[in-house]
């Protein structure tokens, strides 16, 4: 083994709420954890705005200051936060091993992964300008629908979620517009039904997104084309949401950790361990369904006790903490 080579008990791949919590309660059970945060530091909560159904803050909290305090808490038990970008792994023999920016190489006792997902978007311009202002354009109905109850919004899609996303809406908005680009949808029959049968979701075929407008600030309508006719036309509406899939960011782990046809890491039900022993996953990496701030968090401390027990059952010098447990 070379000299250059770093030991790690707990390696954290990724910072969003997943990772931080991980990391807080891998810290309290002396685990000394390592985490990375990639090249989206504090994860897809920094790209919301208001953050208002994380539960202990009853005014709400933004995003990015909500990173910043879980950053701050792991920190505090003392997990050494790195700026750094894992390029490769190999989980082939009993030691873990991984590699920073191509470079740098460290062998892991554990590994926690907590990479998350990235919302697909269309890639218009005006439409990334909006969702940089923080003036209407979301990936998540669910974080953000509320800020427009009573007001009318589009959506972008036509599997499972957006139609899931669009009933949502339908019940704080006045009115959803939905653009499904071909003439029928993906989703289930059944998700599909719903949005058709809701009264206040309109849904236009073969539709497609011409532009996203705006005052400069906030969104104001959109500009949509029929991609069959041509024909364009302008749908007043202070929202754009876009549900048009995620892509979770594991592909550095394909050929290692079982995926799904998507690419989500297939956990064992019921616990963050992987195909790989002392390989854990937390987060959006492998959940598809619920995708929530919350729902990451209670996996990353799942994955942090998951790593301790591993540790404990393989090393018996390796004490179980009592802190988490307190
Ligand atoms: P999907 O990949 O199933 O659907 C993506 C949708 O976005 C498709 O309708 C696609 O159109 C459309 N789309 C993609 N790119 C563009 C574009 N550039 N412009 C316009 N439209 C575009 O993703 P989902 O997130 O909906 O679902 C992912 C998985 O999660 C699925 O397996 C789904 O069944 C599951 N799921 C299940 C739920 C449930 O059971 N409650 C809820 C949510 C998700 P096109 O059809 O033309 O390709």
């Amino acid at each position: 083994m070379s000299d250059t080579i770093e030991k790690v008990k707990c390696l954290i791949i990724g910072s969003g709420p997943a990772g931080y919590t991980a990391a807080i309660y891998a810290a309290r059970a002396n685990m000394k954890p390592v985490l990375y945060q990639g090249t989206q530091p504090g994860g897809q909560l920094t790209t919301t705005n208001e953050v208002e159904n994380f539960p202990g803050y009853p005014d709400g909290i933004t995003g990015p200051e909500m990173m910043m305090e879980l950053q701050k808490q792991a920190e505090r038990f003392e997990t050494d936060v790195r700026n750094g970008w894992i390029t490769k792994v190999d989980f082939s023999g009993d030691i873990h091993k991984v590699w920073v920016n191509d470079v740098k190489e460290i062998h892991c006792d554990t590994v926690i992964i907590s990479t998350g997902a990235s919302a697909k978007y269309l890639g218009l311009d005006s439409e990334q300008k909006y969702l940089k202002l923080g003036g209407g354009v979301s990936a998540c109905a669910v974080c953000d629908g509320f800020f427009y109850r009573n007001q009318e919004v589009v959506i972008v899609g036509a599997g499972d979620s957006a139609c899931e996303e669009a009933h949502y809406l339908s019940k704080l908005c006045k009115k959803v517009t939905m653009l499904v680009r071909r003439d029928e949808f993906r989703a289930s029959k059944i998700m599909a039904a719903r949005v058709k049968n809701t009264e206040n979701i309109e849904i236009l075929f073969n539709t497609e997104t011409d532009e996203v407008l705006g005052d400069g600030q906030v969104v104001t309508g959109v500009r949509v084309f029929n991609n069959k006719t041509s024909e364009k036309h302008e749908i007043p509406a202070t929202g754009f949401f876009v549900a048009i899939g995620h892509k979770p960011n594991t592909d550095i782990f394909k050929g290692f950790l079982e995926l799904d046809e998507t690419g989500y890491i297939i956990n064992v039900l019921g616990s963050s361990k992987t195909n790989i022993e002392g390989v854990f996953v937390s987060g959006d990496a492998a959940d598809h369904v619920y995708r929530q701030a919350v729902t990451a968090a209670g996996t990353g401390c799942m994955a942090a006790l998951d790593a301790e027990r591993y540790l404990a059952a393989k090393d018996s010098t390796f004490e179980v903490s009592t802190s988490n447990y307190n």
